[in-house]
């Protein structure tokens, strides 16, 4: 669904709902915003703060104090605290049920335009709708008074009405209650939400603000049930649960606080510069951890499989180190890997990745490339964004290109060979399809994603770097993490990156494997 549609949708139910309501306010005729309001009201100690915000009320930490969060960037990362002024905060406060099935939660969000163009609505993502669980959103409070509001697709899509259009620079805090049932068999979506044999993977499960761009305005789309399935900007998250005593749990961020009360732990984590907010939890779970430089690398899995837990940790560290080498430090204290059920290979988040239980088994392969690949991605899909849902390639075909470099690193060049001829053999899967890598996820069957955007895409960037040679191709490396750190990557921006480290014309190369025909 494009954003015109959704925004006339939105016009069109919220007149017929104001009409059959008896309701004398319409979004047709809006009032006209206090354009006043900056001066009339006395400015606060904070001066991009709009004054008639409503002040935090699940946590005591001011909206704009960043301080929390600097704990868990490691010091040379700090700087990033300064570079974010109109990223979104998050507030949330779980109860996680006894049997681990079901998140009672309450979120409050400080979010900014960060547009170029005035936002008439702001739009939540309920993805466990979309992801075999249930989310139910309930006292939506826009600035601390009551608004109109739709959901679509599915009930995934959350539609915030503002009285007003939210011109660029102008913030608004959003509050809600929300329940969640999480899925407990395998379902769709590789099982990225669920508990299943005692471990609890609560993936996407906050109603989250998804990007909002030039393209396709807010990301409001179904998409297919693989792939990624968010598209988000980095922000920053407080988050306290209460989780039954036993369980062994982490998140993206760092604690702050951990205290008993009445049977229950109360974790406090908090999190950010991140595009989203994970947790994994299980009673059945051991950990293992190393420091590497300032991070701290963590595995999780069930007691029973620690010598693989151990393979995991070693995996983990060496990938660090590698991507820590040819693009720049990660930028956290803490790293965690963690074994679920998923029936993907591994899926990444901000500061965690999962690997599939299926794979913690010394003799398979696929264990030590999933590990990798996963946290390839903190550096590309986390750090550097781009629309997993557009242009999937850009993070998932780069990430795959950067296990060969792992293999490289702990194996020499034959372990990069290796890699790439693994990759390759993807690609024969589907007899080398001339498909190309700028593709919509729905514009690819399960093959061929698999096929090109793992396959083709990971042989490109071997092929981009012997185009560029390895000296301009480790230039364009850094100075692409650099020019998008943070941010959302493009297609475009990448190519412009390159060809200035190489001083180069890469159109036929981009127009050969990467340009939609
Ligand atoms: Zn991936």
């Amino acid at each position: 669904m494009n954003r015109i549609r959704s925004f006339h949708s939105l016009l069109l139910l919220l007149v017929l709902a104001a009409l059959l309501g008896g309701c004398t306010e319409t979004y047709t005729s809006p009032p006209a915003p206090p354009r006043e309001r900056q001066a009339s009201v006395t400015p606060s100690s904070t001066a991009t703060a709009t004054p008639a915000l409503p002040a935090p009320m699940l946590s005591d930490i001011p909206w704009d104090d960043r301080s929390v969060f600097e704990p868990g960037l490691i010091p040379s990362q700090r700087n990033a605290l300064k570079e974010l002024p109109g990223a979104s905060v998050y507030h949330l406060d779980l109860t996680i049920n006894e049997d681990m099935t079901h998140v009672s939660g309450k979120l409050e969000v400080r979010y900014t335009n960060t547009e170029d163009v005035n936002l008439n609505e702001i739009v939540f993502r309920l993805f466990p709708n979309i992801l075999d669980g249930k989310m139910t959103v309930s006292d939506v409070l826009l600035n601390g008074s009551p608004t109109k509001t739709m959901q679509e697709n599915q009930d995934s899509v959350l539609m915030v009405g503002m009285p007003y259009p939210l011109q660029p620079g102008d913030q608004a805090v959003i509050s809600m209650n929300y329940q969640v049932e999480i899925p407990t068999t395998e379902g769709g979506n590789y099982a990225v939400l669920a508990t299943i044999d005692g471990v609890m993977a609560l993936a996407h499960a906050y109603p989250m603000i998804p990007a909002y761009d030039d393209e396709n305005g807010w990301y409001v789309e179904t998409p297919p049930n693989y792939g990624d399935v968010t598209y988000s900007d980095t922000a920053y998250y407080l988050v306290r649960a209460s989780l039954p005593a036993g369980q062994t749990v982490d998140a993206s961020g760092f604690e702050i606080d951990r205290k008993e009360q009445e049977g229950k732990e109360i974790i406090t984590w908090a999190a950010g510069p991140m595009r989203d907010f994970y947790l994994v939890s299980s009673a059945r779970y051991q950990v293992m951890e190393e420091k590497v430089g300032d991070t701290v690398v963590r595995a999780y899995a069930p007691g029973e499989l620690g010598a693989e837990n151990e393979l995991a940790l070693q995996y983990a560290i060496d990938a660090l180190t590698t991507f820590n080498e040819a693009y720049e430090d990660y930028p956290f204290t803490e790293l965690a890997v963690a074994g679920t059920p998923t029936t993907a290979g591994g899926v990444e988040y901000p500061g965690i990745v999962v690997v599939a239980l299926s794979l913690y088994d010394e003799e398979q392969p696929f264990f030590e490339v999933a590990t990798a690949h996963e946290v390839g991605h903190q550096w590309f899909y986390s750090v550097v964004g781009n629309d997993q849902i557009h242009h999937p390639w850009l993070d998932e075909s780069l990430t795959q290109y950067n296990t060969m470099l792992y293999f490289g690193k702990v194996y020499g060049p034959a372990g990069y060979e290796e890699e790439r001829t693994s990759q390759q053999l993807r690609w024969d899967y589907i007899d080398d399809a001339d498909i190309p890598l700028d593709l919509p996820v729905a514009a690819y069957d399960e093959a061929e994603y698999s096929g090109i955007i793992y396959g083709r895409g990971g042989v490109f960037f071997d092929e981009l770097r012997k185009q560029m040679g390895d000296d301009a191709f480790a230039k364009f490396q850094k100075d692409y993490y650099h020019t998008y750190k943070w941010g959302i990557a493009t297609t475009d921006g990448l190519k412009n990156v390159a060809e200035a480290a190489c001083n180069c014309d890469l159109t036929p190369l981009f127009e050969a494997w990467v340009y939609p025909k």
